[in-house]
């Protein structure tokens, strides 16, 4: 009998890596991607230990913490700097046993290229739709250029803006943050710079994060309250950044003193209200195609690192196709809702510029138990197979 054949449609952290874990679970593999070539965003991000414990069930060792820098400590502090709390990363990623990694984009594509070597993956390619035929059960992709592909299944791991999504439930708007993100990755050094160290400043209306990615590269990241006509098509330059964070803390005054100006880029920050069904017979959707979320808690890749281990699993030896695939989206959906949701409700309660809401807090985080704080970060930290939900978390790990 022929392996059978996923087409996964977006070669993004998402795609690839279910790429890599459908190869590994049997499957004949084929990536289609609309960008012209592969290049990784000049920014840093956090795979958190629940993303690496998951690449882990399945086998897949991408050695993430030999090629970014292992997280050591978190530290949250006013914008002058005066620090607020040490959140407990180091402890609870200590007990769970398996360590968070700080890393560039590039070094994590690089990673995922390397563990997808001979899967065919055609650039260019811009998926439209697909049809399924319902006597075979088998799925065509159809490309804006004309061209097709078949297979057993469709992932529609094409991010955002996804073209499979849209084909499966129709158009949808999208709910904007209320803010815009800046970002850059840029050689630094300073006594607060410590490896491995994440450390946000909280402002009013206003964040910034520094964090080490090893090797003397610091990622930073800096967001401000904007509309969202203004921040969907921001075209300021590094004055309005200097001056949106002039008077902070003396490192986050250097961090984008030293930036080129050229290397700062500037994204929206946004998501969807919550997908309940994500497929539909041998289509289903992975990643921020099926539950895009705001950045506060950097979990983003995480889920769809999270998720391409769970399908890998659910697909391996699977005979009812359209049962396994509904099964993964069953054993997904409660653990990603709660992130979609604590997301927002993070981001809306750290981006307050409200004058009494912005005291209650800090002092929220000053005097938050210990106990609890451990607990809720530590089940955002935690993957397991059907992971719990995380209840009504307030909580934040690498990212804006
Ligand atoms: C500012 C910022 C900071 C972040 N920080 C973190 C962090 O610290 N930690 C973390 O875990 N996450 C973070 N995230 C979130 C994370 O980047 C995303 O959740 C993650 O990239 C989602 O991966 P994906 O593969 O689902 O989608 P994407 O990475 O968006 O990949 C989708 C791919 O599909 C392709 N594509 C799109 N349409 C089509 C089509 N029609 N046909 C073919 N291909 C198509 C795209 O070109 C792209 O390559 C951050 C996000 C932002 C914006």
């Amino acid at each position: 009998m022929s392996r059978r054949k996923a087409i996964v449609v977006g070669a993004g952290i998402g795609g690839l890596t279910a790429a890599a874990a459908l190869r590994d679970a049997g499957w004949e593999v084929e990536i289609h991607e609309r960008a012209a070539e592969l290049r990784a965003a000049g920014s840093g991000l956090s795979v958190m230990s629940n993303a690496i414990k998951a690449l882990r069930t399945i086998g897949l060792d991408l050695s993430l913490e030999k090629r970014g820098q292992v997280l050591e400590s978190y530290h949250v502090r006013t914008a002058r700097g005066r620090l607020i709390r040490e959140f407990p990363f180091p402890s609870i990623i200590h007990r769970l046993g398996v360590p968070s990694v700080l890393i560039t984009r590039s070094a994590l594509q690089q990673a995922l290229l390397e563990a997808t070597a001979g899967i065919p993956l055609t650039l260019d390619s811009t998926a439209r739709d697909f049809v399924t035929d319902p006597d075979s059960g088998e799925v065509t992709v159809r490309f804006t250029d004309g061209r097709e592909a078949r297979g057993d299944v469709l992932i529609g791991a094409d991010g955002f803006q996804s073209a499979i999504r849209r084909h499966l439930v129709g158009p949808e708007h999208s709910r904007d943050s209320g803010y815009i993100v800046w970002l850059a990755l840029t050689p630094f050094s300073h006594p607060r710079f410590t490896p491995g160290s994440v450390t946000h400043y909280w402002g009013s209306g206003q964040r910034f994060g520094l964090v080490d990615m090893g090797g003397g590269l610091l990622y930073w990241w800096g967001t401000k309250n904007m509309p969202t006509a203004r921040s969907h098509d921001w075209r300021g330059g590094k004055d309005e950044v200097v001056r949106a964070f002039a008077g902070w803390s003396e490192e986050v005054e250097q961090a984008i003193a030293v930036t080129p100006e050229a290397d700062i880029l500037a994204v929206p920050s946004r998501d969807r209200v919550f997908l309940e069904s994500w497929g539909r017979g041998p289509v289903t959707l992975l990643g921020d195609a099926a539950h895009p979320m705001l950045t506060s808690l950097g979990q983003g890749s995480g889920m769809a690192i999270e998720d391409a281990a769970v399908l890998a699993r659910r697909l391996h030896g699977a005979t009812d196709i359209p049962a396994a695939l509904r099964a993964y989206e069953d054993e997904r959906r409660e653990r990603t809702r709660a992130m979609v949701a604590s997301s927002r409700s993070v981001s809306d309660f750290e981006q307050s510029e409200n004058p009494v809401r912005r005291p209650i807090r800090d002092a929220y985080f000053r005097f938050i138990p210990d106990r609890k704080l451990t607990a809720t970060l530590e089940q955002s930290l935690t993957f397991a197979v059907d992971a719990p939900v995380l209840a009504d978390a307030v909580m934040t790990e690498g990212s804006p």
